[in-house]
């Protein structure tokens, strides 16, 4: 099957050069051609005049782990996702999704997490080390298991957390996660710790900061999900009154309304009071120093809508970390392609290039807002235009709970 959007206004995000009344055709999933005029030949025309084509968004930190997470991915332009707790069902769910018999985004996956001993809080499906051949088994089973890249939690013992390092890197693979209390950021960048997740796992100060992105290190903000403690523990905010909850079925709702309970209680006990602006400040400092950032939400954390959050986040780092609007669009679409080793297949609109696109109504770099007017999504092979879409979005809103399911142990 042939598509060949015409007459639109190509966001390639080679550079923030837009294309005006350009042509993309595509075929068998592929871009083939990007140019003016293309002969239509025996292709289904789609007239994008006026329209904004960008490549299809990722989010690059997500949990997909409830039956109706792929439609709202897709419904919201998002043809992947970086899942941060692999287990085996996400990659049976990815195969699916790949031979067309599930609606969803590509998952690109890390291993289960991987805690010391000493972690307080004790989650099933987490591996605890405690020894040396622990910590190499737990990434030899990350690289057995089909993962992608090995995530750690900060209560790993240092001799343990070295010997995974040195176990990572001797093996080839790349390890992330929450950084490490015992151990300090500088040592840790020195090991090859690759991506710290959250801001609020960057050390505290500036120039050990600076020397994490200079020493090549990633950074994925998840700004939406940081805010949710002082918010929902402190500033009284409720569930509830989130947009978008429409989209969040009701056996998830009795999920995070008893998970959230349990946050708020555990934070309070420990009178845990972040200041969000030095939050924020941390990871605005790294992006001074480096362009290696994610855009990711963090879904499905209580409180973070899966799919619409994306568009949350790439609003905050605009407004709340000083991007603009291409910064943005580029830690949702080259930089995760490029963390992944996709550069040369996805992220960007190019000839050659796998044909995951979005068309919006409007234009993203007028305004970040932009990225939620969508008319029709594009993965692969699969076109889904805005009647699909309302489609997908009514089937979520309208969810039997004997129809949800959880697809994967929750964190
Ligand atoms: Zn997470």
């Amino acid at each position: 099957m042939k598509y060949l959007f015409q007459r639109a206004n190509v966001l390639t995000m080679k550079t923030d050069e837009i294309l005006y009344l350009t042509d993309v055709l595509v075929e068998k999933g592929i871009i083939v051609n990007i140019g003016k005029n293309i002969p239509a030949e025996n292709a289904i025309t789609i007239d994008c005049t006026g329209k904004y084509l960008i490549p299809g968004l990722f989010d690059a930190h997500a949990h997909l782990n409830t039956s109706e997470m792929g439609e709202l991915f897709i419904a919201n332009g998002i043809t992947g996702v970086r899942n941060l707790c692999g287990t085996a069902e996400h990659n049976v769910l990815d195969s699916e999704i790949r031979d067309g018999t599930k609606i969803g985004p590509y998952i690109y996956s890390s291993g289960p997490i991987i805690d010391g001993v000493k972690a307080i809080d004790k989650v099933d499906n987490r591996v605890y080390i405690s020894s040396l051949q622990e910590a190499e088994e737990a990434v030899y089973n990350t690289i057995n298991d089909g993962f992608r890249w090995v995530k750690t939690y900060p209560s790993i013992e240092p001799d343990h957390l070295q010997r995974l390092m040195e176990t990572a890197r001797d093996c080839g693979i790349k390890v992330c996660g929450h950084m490490s209390y015992p151990v300090d950021a500088k040592t840790l960048c020195d090991w090859g710790y690759h991506c710290c997740e959250h801001s609020s796992s960057l050390p505290r100060h500036d120039a050990d900061i600076e020397y994490l992105a200079k020493g090549g290190m990633w950074f994925c903000p998840t700004q939406v999900v940081c805010e949710t403690l002082p918010d929902y523990v402190w500033n009284g905010k409720q569930l509830n009154d989130l947009a978008y909850y429409e989209y969040v079925p009701g056996p998830l709702r009795e999920f995070w309304e008893d998970r959230n309970k349990k946050i708020i209680a555990g934070y309070k006990k420990r009178d845990l009071r972040p200041d969000i602006n030095v939050v924020i400040n941390r990871g605005k400092t790294f992006m001074t120093y480096s362009d290696q950032y994610l855009a990711g939400s963090d879904t499905m954390y209580p409180g973070i809508i899966c799919g619409f959050s994306l568009h949350e986040e790439l609003y905050k780092l605009v407004t709340l970390y000083g991007r603009t609007p291409y910064e943005a669009l580029k830690s949702a679409t080259v930089n995760p392609a490029k963390y992944i080793g996709l550069e040369e297949e996805k992220g960007m609109l190019r000839k050659g290039f796998d044909a995951d696109l979005v068309i919006l109504d409007e234009n993203p770099l007028a305004n970040i807002r932009n990225t939620n007017k969508i008319q029709a999504v594009m993965q692969g092979t699969r076109y889904y235009d805005r009647k699909q879409l309302d489609a997908i979005l009514n089937h979520v809103r309208n969810l039997k709970d004997e129809e949800f399911h959880f697809i994967a142990p929750i964190f």
